[in-house]
């Protein structure tokens, strides 16, 4: 691509995006395609000879365009959000432009340099302690991984990377029942083992469904005397299924006393501590060793983006931490090599995007935006509750509840009525075996407008079932 190809094109996609922005709320959420039928518009062979890029994005706006799930879409109230502010996208570009390998401090200084400062900025933001630090991870998945591989080599005396797990003692992970799937996963890739990741029952009285923390201490106390070797534990602030969250600084005064190292997954629901307002049951979450928070969800900052904040980063850069000699930085002192904080060695320059995000909307301009969509989907709930056949099974967490339309069967298709209409997406979880419809509110473009929406099509549709 010459570079006035690339001028005209990259202008064809701004302009593009910006209309695609504008017009997201006139198209359904979700795409209406069968499974295969875009796999099949694309040919089965590699092209021998390149073809102009006209062609190409045709292709792009008959074939992919309409199999395309809306992210962005004002109405999305399905799973969490992942918004990509405008500004967030703005950076990306120019991101993507320079494509940076970010992976050493010398490998782009003003690259580490920014996620240094952006990750003050955000630690302050959520009312983390001063002594945290942190850094960008890809993913919560990968942060959750990173806090467990250190809770083995902590628990290992820094034996599992050197001489492997066999014929080390059985490690245990505590956490409880209501725990994202991505704690298991890094339970399982860490070599700890599924049946080694011990999920405490979350108290049927809490409303936040937190964990049983005197279950937890008896657990701890049988693996001790059963000769296991206690690890950790990992902690929910908002869960996936219901938002459940614990009882923060009880969990980690546990985990204190027992010289356990503790992880908080506040992967959703971090967000949301920039509102002091919001942060009763944040207390205690500074008492955590490992802290993650998404700012590809909530807070706009467009995929991927993860902030993972250390009490200590030493144990986390002792178990990750690889220096052959090509890529030691020398002479530097205090220099940061963010790679050795993370699970890749290549890393992307994600905090630009935080930069330019936090700067022009500001602080108080986010606030807002989570302001309303607690408030809107708070309100909502209430118009939902006093409809008859409707039951609100788990009350709101932040923006997100649960509720039922009669029996399982009727519920289940009620979403799938709904989700066929188009005009609003919902997912569905289960709460003590049941059957439940998940609501939550926090698409960066949504309006109040939307909200009503959600009201008339979920009655509508559930009218007419
Ligand atoms: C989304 C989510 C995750 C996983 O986040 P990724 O960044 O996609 O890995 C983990 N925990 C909770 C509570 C989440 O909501």
């Amino acid at each position: 691509m010459t570079p006035d190809q690339f001028q005209t094109w990259s202008r064809r996609v701004a302009d593009w995006g910006a209309e695609y922005r504008r017009t997201l709320a006139d198209r359904p959420v979700r795409p209406d395609v069968t499974p295969g039928s875009i796999l099949a518009a694309v040919p089965e062979t590699v092209p021998e000879q390149g073809c102009g890029m006209e062609a190409i994005w045709q292709d792009f706006e008959s074939i992919v365009l309409p199999g395309m799930t809306h992210w962005q879409h004002p109405r999305f109230f399905a799973y969490f959000p992942a918004n990509a502010a405008p500004v967030s996208v703005v950076a990306e570009y120019a991101v993507t432009a320079m494509a940076a390998q970010c992976m050493l401090w010398q490998t782009s200084p003003a690259a580490t340099e920014l996620e240094t400062r952006m990750m003050t900025w955000l630690r302050e933001a959520i009312g983390l302690p001063e002594c945290f630090r942190g850094v960008i991870q890809d993913s919560a998945s990968s942060a959750t991984l990173a806090a467990v591989l250190v809770m083995r080599e902590r628990a290992l005396n820094w034996a599992g990377n050197r001489a492997g797990l066999s014929g080390q003692g059985r490690l245990r992970v505590y956490c409880s029942e209501e725990v994202h799937s991505s704690i298991d996963r890094a339970i399982w890739i860490a070599g700890i083992g599924q049946e080694n990741l011990v999920k405490l029952p979350v108290d049927p009285a809490d409303p936040m469904r937190s964990m049983d923390v005197a279950a937890l201490r008896r657990a701890i106390a049988g693996d001790r005397a059963a000769g296991h070797v206690p690890a950790g534990v990992i902690a929910a602030f908002g869960s996936t299924s219901t938002g459940s969250t614990d009882r923060l600084a009880e969990v980690a005064a546990v985990a204190r006393e027992e010289g356990l190292y503790s992880h908080l997954d506040a992967a959703w629901a971090g967000a949301a501590m920039i509102c002091p307002e919001l942060r009763g049951p944040w207390a205690g979450a500074g008492d955590y060793d490992s802290v993650v928070f998404n700012p590809h969800k909530w807070l706009g900052a467009s995929f991927d983006c993860s902030a993972h904040f250390l009490r200590d980063p030493e144990p986390l850069v002792k178990t990750l931490a690889i220096q052959p000699e090509y890529l030691k930085t020398h002479g530097a002192d205090g220099i940061i090599n963010y790679s050795e904080w993370s699970i890749p060695l290549g890393r992307r320059f994600r905090a630009l995007k935080l930069w330019f995000l936090l700067r022009f909307h500001g602080l108080e301009g986010l606030r807002a935006m989570i302001r309303n969509h607690v408030a809107w989907s708070e309100a909502l709930c209430e118009r939902l509750r006093a409809e008859p056949g409707f039951e609100i099974v788990t009350e709101p967490i932040l923006s997100l509840w649960t509720f039922r339309y009669g029996d399982d069967d009727t519920t289940l298709r009620l979403i799938e009525a709904i989700n066929r209409d188009g005009r609003i997406y919902l997912t569905q979880t289960r709460v003590a075996g049941r059957l439940v419809i998940r609501f939550q509110a926090g698409s960066f473009s949504m309006r109040e407008e939307d909200a009503d929406t959600a009201f008339e099509v979920i009655a509508e549709v559930a009218r007419g079932l």
